[in-house]
């Protein structure tokens, strides 16, 4: 007998549906050069710090006095101490290296983290959404309540109107590239105080953040280490979508109850349990890369490449807008959201964008319901693919 709830789950997975399309296409065109501006993978190579902290693990491995077998539970001391220092003390925020788990990215840890919970709990996300947490819950059983995000809402969702235990929050968010200012996070951490609910904050794209009233992490709220857990991905902000290294964060005061009892349990406590059964670590190479991150010659290099995305999405926002494109995100974000024309659908602009300029988008439905009318575009390509695409955006399709 299988797990009925996967049957419930949408037929493929987003990104399986484009590439699907997208080979169909290209049997039909085997001429045609396709460029992609979709999935939200990287195309700059690692930086020169993190590819020497790689050699030099990898010749560590290669000898018997420094090779180095399992690593411990939670990640290497070396990494979760850099972490603290760089990512939370460095912006007033106090944490111990034992709140952090270092994992092999956020996919893993978002996706992983319900099972912590009963099945009864009623979990909110934001509509469109990053599609995990809406998977991994429906795989779990659990009945999902949605937060529409829409232009009139300015992308920030309503507080719920009613009790919710858990609300995953991302941001800046993917897919619609937008923020959440202290303000309006603040919202969100003290409904969170008194529901006594949980937020999953997704902080994978934090590094693209460039205003300063936006938040990089839920904890420079006050009251969020009461509430909230913090994924990290070293993905978008050091190109590791290959290497895999994240972490999480999960704070000693977050208590949740056992049922049926008024006695807490620490999540740090059960999150360790969880990892220790069934996950044996994040390479010492992927950690070893991560700390090279943190260096002084590592931070100007990582920042050097997230400039470069950045400038690609300043001149994606410019040329579509100019084009006559309503677009959102693209400022504190490596995604634009842009509407498609009155008249189409969001797979009907997909179509039309591969069809006719040879670009590939991700359609906004695919995100959830309220991404209807939209596709997002990624400004991880490289200058010179982004600027053909917008060369053949222009010039092909109708706005
Ligand atoms: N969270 C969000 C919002 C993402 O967009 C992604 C990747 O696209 C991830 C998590 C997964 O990141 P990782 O590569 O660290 O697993």
């Amino acid at each position: 007998m299988i797990n009925e709830n996967y049957k419930k789950l949408s037929g493929a997975y987003l990104f399986s549906e484009i590439a699907r399309k997208v080979k169909a296409y290209k049997a039909e065109a085997p001429e045609a050069e396709i460029i992609s501006l979709g999935i939200g993978d990287v195309t700059q190579p690692l930086c020169p710090a993190v590819v020497k902290a790689l050699h030099k693990a990898a010749d560590e491995m290669a000898c018997s006095a420094t090779f180095r077998g399992y690593g411990p539970e939670r990640g290497y001391d070396f990494l979760r101490e850099a972490i603290v220092a760089n990512d939370f003390q460095a912006r007033g925020i106090e944490m111990d290296a034992d709140e952090i788990f270092v994992s092999d990215g956020a996919k893993s840890d978002t996706g992983n983290f319900q099972e912590l919970l009963s099945a009864n709990v009623r979990i909110a996300v934001t509509d469109p959404v990053y599609p995990v947490y809406v998977d991994s819950n429906v795989m779990a059983g659990r009945e999902i309540v949605y937060l529409p995000c829409t232009a009139e809402n300015g992308f920030a969702p309503e507080l719920p109107a009613e009790h919710v235990d858990v609300i995953y929050l991302c941001y800046p968010n993917n897919p619609t590239g937008t923020t959440l200012n202290r303000e309006q996070l603040k919202k969100w951490v003290d409904y969170a105080l008194r529901e006594n609910a949980l937020i999953f904050y997704d902080a994978a794209y934090e590094a693209y953040i460039q205003s300063s009233d936006v938040p990089h992490s839920i904890y420079e709220i006050p009251g969020a280490k009461e509430c909230a857990v913090e994924f990290h991905s070293y993905s978008k902000t050091a190109g590791f979508t290959g290497i895999r290294c994240g972490y999480t964060v999960v704070p000693k005061s977050v208590k949740c109850e056992k049922s049926g009892s008024s006695e807490t349990i620490s999540l740090n406590a059960m999150w360790n349990r969880r990892q220790s059964t069934k996950f044996n670590g994040t390479s010492y190479l992927s950690q070893r890369a991560a700390e090279a991150i943190y260096t002084p010659e590592g931070k100007v290099q990582i920042q050097t490449t997230i400039s470069y995305y950045m400038e690609n999405a300043r001149l994606m926002r410019e040329a579509l807008a100019g084009m006559g494109f309503t677009i959102y995100g693209g400022v504190d974000a490596p995604y634009l959201w842009v509407r498609v024309p009155e008249g189409t659908t969001s797979w009907g602009f997909f179509d039309e964008m591969l069809h006719k300029a040879n670009v590939v988008c991700t359609p906004g439905v695919g995100f959830g319901p309220a991404g209807e009318g939209y596709v997002r575009l990624t400004a991880f390509g490289t200058r010179e693919a982004t600027m053909e695409a917008l060369h053949r955006i222009k010039n092909n399709l109708k706005k």
